[in-house]
C-alpha cells in the first residue's frame, strides 16, 4: 500500500503545512515499520485514531485490515512496539516538553497540540533536514509551521540556523549543557552543520 498516497487521498487539507508534515510522519513510520507499530511514539492507540480522524478521515478505514488487527496488540503492548524512536524516547520527551512549553493555545486544540508535538518530536530523530523528514515541500512550510504552533520559539531563531541543530541547541541551554565546540558560532568550525542552507 502506498500509505503516503492513502493518508492524502483523506488529507483535510492539501497544501496546510501541519497536515502535510503529519501525513509525512504517518507514511514513513508506516513504511518503516508497517501497521503493526504505532507510528508516533508518545501517542497510544486513541490519540492515534484520534488523529486520523481529525486530520485524515476516513484514512483509519482505508488502513483497517492491518490497522485494526494492531490496535488491541498495540494497546496491550505498548512498551514493545514502537517506532523508531522508541530507544531514544528521553529525547522525544524533551523535545515535546520544549514545544510543550511554547505552544500558542491559540493555534489549536491541547489534543491537537499533543499531537503535533509528537510528530514533529520524532522526525526530529531522523537523518535528513526535519522538512525533509516531515516530507514537505520545502524548508518555507516547515518554518510556517513552526511560527503558527511556536511562533516564540520560531521567533528565538534569530540566525536562522537549522532547525534541528537549534531545537537541540535550546534543550542545551536549558539543561545548562555547553556541547558546542566554541564560545560562539562565529569562531566555531561546525558553523557549516548548525547554519547555512537546508
Ligand atoms: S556553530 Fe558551533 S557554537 Fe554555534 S551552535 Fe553550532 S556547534 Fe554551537
Amino acid at each position: 500500500m502506498n500509505f503516503h498516497a492513502t493518508l492524502m487521498r483523506h488529507a483535510a487539507s492539501t497544501d496546510n503545512p501541519t497536515v502535510l508534515a503529519l501525513a509525512g510522519v504517518l507514511a514513513s513510520a508506516f513504511e518503516r515499520d508497517g501497521v503493526h507499530v504505532l507510528p508516533i511514539r508518545g501517542l497510544d492507540v486513541q490519540q492515534t485514531q484520534w488523529l486520523l480522524a481529525r486530520w485524515f478521515p476516513g484514512a483509519e478505514a482505508a488502513l483497517a485490515p492491518a490497522w485494526a488487527a494492531v490496535s488491541v496488540q498495540a494497546s496491550q503492548q505498548l512498551s514493545e512496539h514502537v517506532s523508531q524512536c522508541g530507544s531514544r524516547y528521553d529525547e522525544v520527551e524533551d523535545l515535546v516538553t520544549l514545544f510543550a512549553d511554547h505552544v500558542d493555545p491559540r493555534a489549536g486544540t491541547r489534543e491537537e497540540a499533543t499531537c503535533v508535538a509528537h510528530a514533529l518530536a520524532c522526525a526530529c530523530l531522523g537523518a535528513n533536514h526535519l522538512w525533509q523528514d516531515l516530507r514537505l515541500p520545502s524548508r518555507r512550510e516547515l518554518s510556517a509551521l513552526l511560527g503558527y504552533w511556536y511562533p516564540r520559539l520560531a521567533a528565538k531563531n534569530v540566525h536562522d540556523m537549522k532547525w534541528k541543530k537549534f531545537f537541540y541547541k535550546q534543550l542545551c541551554e536549558r539543561e545548562g549543557l555547553f556541547v558546542c565546540k566554541a564560545p560562539s558560532c562565529g569562531v566555531c568550525t561546525d558553523y557549516a552543520h548548525c547554519f547555512g542552507t537546508e
